[in-house]
């Protein structure tokens, strides 16, 4: 029997209207970092998520290194960060000679627990050893639970930098997650909500901040007729093509949004009355996009672990994905401590990843419901 299509995870789903986008780039002879497509789709993001600045650079990754430069992380600092999220989150941490210190999530959410970090805040304060900054993540398309956090930030004057990678079309309280710290990230790489191919835009209210990271990611060039530096600069910009991809993408955010809500309804539909499988909950707090749908596999109660299911849909080439591995069991941060961890070892051994792209069809979500009912026995 010939295999059927591979179904993946999140592929890229473009619009139609890219390639103008990058003839433009082509007829105008801006095939370079910068130009007319940068400033445009800098400008038209930062409209769309409400941020005064926005710094188009040619990672998320890149952009959160920026973001932890302006809050002054360097060498010895230790950094809070979210230990149920993608290496990217902590690595840049890491290129500064900084400490990451992880905190567990809560169960509602899945990201950041607000009681936790504000626990950690204040016996740090006792001891005199407050972090450098926190790293807070919005995991999956829903915004944490931002207030307490940026409050408990606020108190001990400890900067918050927004991991906003996955969570572009999410709410918290009405406004985008990654405008309320000292900087937000966002990313576009090939499997994100919307996507440049590789890309990602760092955004804060703070002008001075952005303009500061523009010229760090711009190789730090001073300004001069000739090539002056006098500091350590990156070459972290955006392609004028990319950019292009990037305006036409941006179009059609709520549209990307709206389809993989509507997977994620048409899942909890044909799946929500099996014991032992629930979903990722969306928090009372925002709008969830659903970038990917989660959910928890009981195995006692499903018939099956998540390790089985996984396996049962990639016999069926349905490509899913087990929720991140915390970082404070990765090998590579073995050395960081971890304040709790229990609740993201859970949601790491009972979490998997449905297919969610924005580009998938009823034929191919019934394919996923079909194995996901058979590896249960229902
Ligand atoms: C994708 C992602 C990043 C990194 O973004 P890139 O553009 O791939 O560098 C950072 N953090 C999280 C949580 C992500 O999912």
């Amino acid at each position: 029997m010939a295999e059927r299509p591979r179904i993946y995870l999140s592929p890229p789903h473009l619009t139609g209207s890219e390639a103008q986008y990058v003839q433009e780039a082509f007829a105008t002879n801006w095939v370079a970092p910068l130009g007319p497509h940068v400033e445009a789709f800098e400008r038209e993001f930062a409209s769309t998520v409400g941020s005064p600045y926005a710094l188009a650079v040619s990672s998320g990754t890149a952009g959160l290194h920026l973001a932890l430069i302006e809050a002054g992380v360097g060498p010895g600092d230790e950094v809070l960060v979210s230990t149920l999220t993608f290496a990217a989150s902590v690595n840049p941490i890491c290129y500064l000679g900084a400490r990451p210190v992880f905190i567990d999530s809560e169960r509602t959410s899945w990201n950041m627990d607000p009681a936790l970090l504000e626990e950690e805040l204040e016996r740090r304060a006792r001891v005199g050893r407050l972090p450098k900054a926190v790293v807070l993540v919005h995991l999956y398309g829903q915004s944490a639970d931002i207030d307490p956090i940026a409050a408990a930030c606020a108190r001990y004057e400890v900067p918050l930098i927004e991991d906003a990678a996955e969570a572009l079309g999410a709410t918290y309280k009405g406004r985008a997650p990654g405008t309320f710290g000292l900087a937000g990230v966002y990313s576009f790489n090939g499997n994100k909500i919307i996507t440049t191919s590789g890309g990602g835009m760092l955004v804060s209210a703070d002008e001075a901040l952005v303009q500061h990271a523009r010229k760090l990611a711009t190789q730090a060039r001073d300004p001069a007729p000739h090539y002056e530096h006098s500091e350590i600069g990156y070459n972290y910009r955006m392609s004028n093509v990319l950019a292009g991809i990037g305006r036409a993408q941006l179009q059609v955010l709520n549209d990307r949004v709206s389809a993989r809500r509507r997977n994620f309804d048409l899942y909890r539909r044909a799946l929500g009355d099996l014991a032992g499988l629930s979903f990722q909950e969306e928090a009372p707090w925002g709008l969830h996009t659903r970038w990917l749908t989660c959910v928890l596999i009981d195995p006692e109660e499903f018939g099956a672990d998540r390790e089985a299911l996984r396996l049962a849909l990639q016999a069926e080439n349905i490509e899913s994905r087990p929720v991140w591995k915390p970082m404070h069991l990765q090998p590579v941060f073995r050395d960081y401590p971890c304040v709790g961890g229990q609740v993201a070892e859970d949601l790491f051994r009972r979490g998997l990843c449905l297919p969610s792209g924005s580009s998938l069809t009823e034929a191919d979500l019934d394919r996923v419901v079909d194995v996901v009912r058979r590896c249960a026995g229902r």
